[in-house]
């Protein structure tokens, strides 16, 4: 006997009831499309990120773990925005239906949807190769979204957490010493909360995908400034510290990807405020906006460093 489960049985079976119903979400799973029903003065932030094994995270990836980091990088975007987590869809390619792979896929999701607040309320099951669209919506009240383009000549630049992690982790995959990397790269930790705490206080923030210099560099665009960022300034982990060669150091943080940290601009007199209302969760000041347009990294000295970054391009 077959025990795969047909697509409609999977679809009751993982994902009907995987977080709770909200009282503003009238119908969610189970018809043509799902009814949404906004509170008066909130604003929705809507994002959608795609995730395909063997490009966004390794072939051997637990379920659980390709579950969590789905909606993780997708729940790292609204908080970027300053949104709360509402709802959200997952669109699902597979293989094949596979009970054990779902029902891990599915703890792993549902772990993090039900830690950040999100309901799932509808999506798509298709036959194909494995791939993960989840599309987040957020709410945050009227005009107070946290945008790109607000950054301000003497804001202080700072990083939520620490950087580098994910990528010395993908470095050192066969390395037992970097085991504790691992959960950096397979279960990041999007930082909602302190994008909450920053609305009204962050002049432009956005969080940290494809590797710092790379993502900075966007809201420099966006805000018409130029930004100088202090090399030792950037945070490190404990294990970080512990197993990162001297000359791999500012290629990792800067320009490896996958932190999910906020990067954000903040007038220095807002730096202490911002502090306390993101603890325990640590806020590091790593630079400057300067009116010259580019990115600096300087060495303790204020010498400029020579960096050349790749940050990671679908089309190049
Ligand atoms: P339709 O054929 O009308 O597009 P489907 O048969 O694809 O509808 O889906 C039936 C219901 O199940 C819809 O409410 C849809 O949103 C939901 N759904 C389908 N796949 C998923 C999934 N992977 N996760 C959550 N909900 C899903
Ligand atoms: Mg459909």
């Amino acid at each position: 006997m077959d025990e795969r489960p047909d697509e409609f049985a999977l679809i009751r079976q993982y994902f009907s009831a995987l977080t709770p119903a909200p009282d503003d979400v009238p119908l969610g799973i189970g018809d043509d499309a799902a009814l949404l029903r906004p509170s008066p003065g909130v604003e929705l932030a809507v994002s959608t990120d795609t995730l395909i094994a063997g490009r966004h995270f390794p072939e051997r990836t637990a379920p659980a773990d390709i579950g969590w980091k789905a909606l993780a990088v997708n729940l790292s975007d609204l908080a970027a925005m300053g949104a709360e987590p509402w709802v959200f869809t997952l669109a699902l390619s597979l293989p094949e239906a596979d009970p054990q792979w779902l029902r891990g896929f599915a703890d792993g999701l549902g772990a993090l949807a039900r830690e950040s607040g999100i309901a799932l309320v509808g999506g798509d099951t298709t036959r194909g190769p494995l791939a993960i669209t989840i599309t987040v919506i957020g709410r945050v009240p009227v005009g107070r979204a946290l945008r790109r383009s607000g950054a301000k000549v003497g804001n202080r630049v700072c990083v939520t957490g620490t950087l580098g992690d994910a990528a010395l982790g993908l470095r050192r995959l066969d390395d037992p010493a970097a085991a504790m990397l691992m959960p950096r790269l397979n279960r990041p930790t999007p930082r909602w909360a302190a994008g909450i705490a920053l609305r009204g206080l962050a002049h432009a923030a956005i969080d940290l995908s494809d590797g710092l210099a790379g993502d900075l560099r966007h809201v420099l665009d966006a805000s018409g400034v130029g930004a100088e960022i202090g090399a030792h300034r950037l945070p490190g982990s404990p294990a970080f510290d512990a197993l990162v060669l001297p000359h791999e150091r500012l290629a990792l943080q800067a320009g490896g990807g996958d932190d999910y940290e906020l990067c954000f601009c903040i007038p220095p007199a807002r730096v202490d405020e911002a502090r306390a209302l993101c603890a325990p969760l640590s806020l590091t000041v790593i630079g400057s906006i300067v009116r010259e347009p580019g990115l600096r990294f300087v060495d303790t000295n204020g010498t400029i460093m020579p960096f050349n970054f790749q940050a990671y391009n679908h089309f190049p």
